[in-house]
């Protein structure tokens, strides 16, 4: 057989995609298959969106584009940056990938060899710990508590820091937890890295406009003294319901943005160019159509956990932020893995168990509530159902 690289096997993988390939095989066996698992917007991306990727193929945008995106789709996501920050953002500094994910591949590749360390939130989204691995650079936890809300401090961060650390990687609001953190904490925060110049900050913000109960997004990049410093990770993906077209954006410190453009050049040349057209209509339309979706979010979101924390043995906190809810289930005296497999197998609700999220998540479900009260309160009568058989 042919030999594979020994750096595969530090690779890791996301098991929403191996759940939602499983319930794709239960559904086309003609189960009733509820999909709580994957971590999508159920909502069609809006009309003129579509449109202008429709009107971009028929004006003939059919090669590649200049690597870093092209410049209007640049120009566009620094401007809806500036706005929805504060901060200042040159276009020059924003980099077009295909997908949120390519930005923390990209910064572990920067950052990321043997002998450093790199900071991540557990549970955390999956890919941060694998890419770190893959990298080469040690990963370093920063659990997340239920008893904080699943918010990280600036003390939770800070004190991890030791002379190897290169890179920090920062969720907020967060997957799979739900958890948001509050300004006094960037705040300090921000202050304790000062005496840390030479470290860098990938802040994952994808799910930055969606903040329940009068929350407001705290960006990194708002800060100044982090400008040189910080990787924004943001996209379409979860903010227009785009997970399937592929598109992301990073602003990158200027020194930097090169090097990322390089790995692009060498990955996938360029995202696109219709898709790209899309982005531009995404950030200069009407918005309307967000703040629908995160009304329709925050209704789910009572819904979800009220009937969560009537299920005898979970026990459920009020996420602040994303479309996750993250139960402790350990009153079950199921293993949490075990859960997930049954729910799916037996009840066909498809969830996504904590330890699929680092070792902090043990104990833990996950929950996406990106689907209609409707299948969210049948998927709960099931799981009471299986658990009091
Ligand atoms: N960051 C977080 C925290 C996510 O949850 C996800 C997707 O689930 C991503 C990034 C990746 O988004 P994309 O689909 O745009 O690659």
């Amino acid at each position: 057989a042919a030999t594979l690289a020994e750096r595969m096997n530090t690779l890791g993988t996301e098991t929403a995609f191996e759940v939602l390939a499983r319930a794709g095989q239960l559904a086309a066996q003609g189960k009733d298959i509820i999909n709580l698992g994957i971590g999508q917007p159920d909502f069609r991306t809006p009309e003129h969106i579509v449109e202008a990727a429709c009107k971009a193929l028929r004006d003939g945008h059919h090669g590649y584009t200049p690597a870093a995106g092209i410049t209007p789709l640049r120009e566009a996501v620094a401007a809806d940056v500036s706005r929805r920050t504060g901060a200042e953002v040159d276009p020059m500094t924003v980099l077009i990938v295909p997908g949120g994910k390519v930005t923390m591949f990209f910064a572990a590749l920067l950052y990321g060899e043997p002998g450093a360390e790199i900071l991540y939130p557990n549970p955390g989204f999956p890919i941060y710990e694998s890419v770190i691995r893959f990298s080469g650079a040690t990963p370093v936890p920063i659990p997340l508590l239920e008893e904080n809300g699943f918010a990280f401090s600036a003390e939770d961060v800070l004190s991890r820091i030791t002379p190897k650390t290169r890179l920090i990687m920062l969720n907020s609001p967060a997957n799979p937890t739900g958890g948001a953190v509050p300004k006094a904490e960037f705040d300090k925060l921000v202050q304790g890295l000062q005496a840390y110049p030479e470290i860098v900050v990938m802040s994952d913000e994808i799910y930055g406009q969606m903040l329940y109960d009068g929350r407001e997004h705290v960006s990194l990049l708002s800060y100044p003294e982090m400008r040189d410093r910080v990787i924004l990770l943001d996209g379409w993906s979860k903010t227009y319901a785009m997970t399937g077209w592929r598109m992301g954006y990073s602003i990158w410190p200027k020194a930097i943005l090169p090097h990322a453009e390089k790995l692009a050049v060498n990955c996938h040349s360029c995202v696109n160019a219709s898709a790209q057209y899309a982005g531009i209509a995404a950030l200069t339309g009407p918005q309307q159509a967000v703040r629908d979706m995160v009304a329709a979010f925050a209704g789910r979101r009572q819904v979800i956990v009220d009937e969560l924390n009537a299920i005898p043995g979970f026990r459920c906190v009020e996420p602040g932020g994303a479309f996750y809810a993250f139960p402790n289930v350990e009153g079950t005296g199921i293993p949490t893995k075990q859960l997930q497999t049954r729910l799916l197998e037996e009840a066909g609700v498809a969830v996504i168990a904590g330890t699929s999220f680092g070792k902090h998540g043990e104990g833990y479900l996950r929950f996406s509530y990106a689907n209609s009260t409707e299948n969210i309160q049948e998927a709960m009568r099931r799981i009471r159902t299986m658990l009091s058989a």
